[in-house]
């Protein structure tokens, strides 16, 4: 397994770390601050240097064993098991997709219905509704705006099944189920806003979040719609 630097912090930017295993083009090492594609988030890019070389990463993702691939882009020979490596994100794409995933969990605060796909990227995000109404697109750009402006704390914190099922309140409140059998699950809070489980990569206040804008609404089928949200700088 690679311990998951990124959970115990989303602002990490850069780790130092052991190569324990190559396959297929792909790195694994012992820690990463690189995020695997899930949960409607991309993989991270960036970069991994070690003594005699350096190469971009141009995926992350989850190998069948549980550990993390780090994809390079081809190069002649990748770092050898055991050697020191940095790895360093493209940071910029990675903090749009913490505002982008964080706003995320606003706009399905604001539009109260199931949500049945989603999918993030650092130009354009979007979430699938099980809704028929159609969406006022000016009243949830500005509900949205609101949330940033007030500022609310996020956090995420890990709950043990038995913690969970002692606390049968804090389920009702919840509005995904969390996945039970796992032993754990990862919570992710918006004070006051939200509170789910997920395991992605957010921002510590709504503030960051800044400029968000609903571009087009979809209707994908009788009872869907399609909501696209953009940053707007
Ligand atoms: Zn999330």
């Amino acid at each position: 397994m690679t311990e998951e630097l990124f959970h115990q912090d989303s602002y990490l930017q850069g780790c130092d770390a052991t190569v324990t295993g190559a396959v297929d083009g792909a790195v694994i090492v012992d820690r990463t601050v690189f995020y695997p594609l899930g949960g409607g988030q991309p993989g991270d890019t960036g970069t991994i240097s070690w003594r005699s070389g350096r190469a971009a990463i141009i995926d992350t993702r989850y190998g069948d064993d549980g550990t993390i691939r780090h994809v390079l882009e081809e190069c002649e020979a990748g770092p050898a098991v055991g050697e020191m490596v940095h790895l360093a994100l493209n940071w910029d794409r990675r903090y749009r997709h913490m505002r982008m995933h964080t706003a995320m969990h606003l706009l399905g605060s604001v539009l109260k219905y199931g949500v049945t796909g989603g999918n993030i990227s650092a130009e354009k995000s979007r979430l699938d509704f099980d809704m028929e109404d159609s969406v006022d697109k000016e009243a949830v750009t500005a509900a949205l705006a609101a949330l940033v402006a007030e500022n609310h704390a996020v956090s995420c914190r890990w709950i043990s099944d038995d913690e969970l099922d002692a606390q049968p309140d804090l389920v009702r409140t919840m509005s995904v189920q969390p996945p039970r059998g796992k032993g754990s699950i990862r919570l992710l809070e918006i004070e006051g806003v939200d509170l789910q489980p997920c395991g992605g990569t957010h921002l510590r206040s709504t503030a960051e979040v800044g400029k968000i804008r609903i571009g087009k609404v979809e209707k994908k089928g009788k009872r869907n719609r399609r909501v696209n949200i953009h940053l707007d700088d």
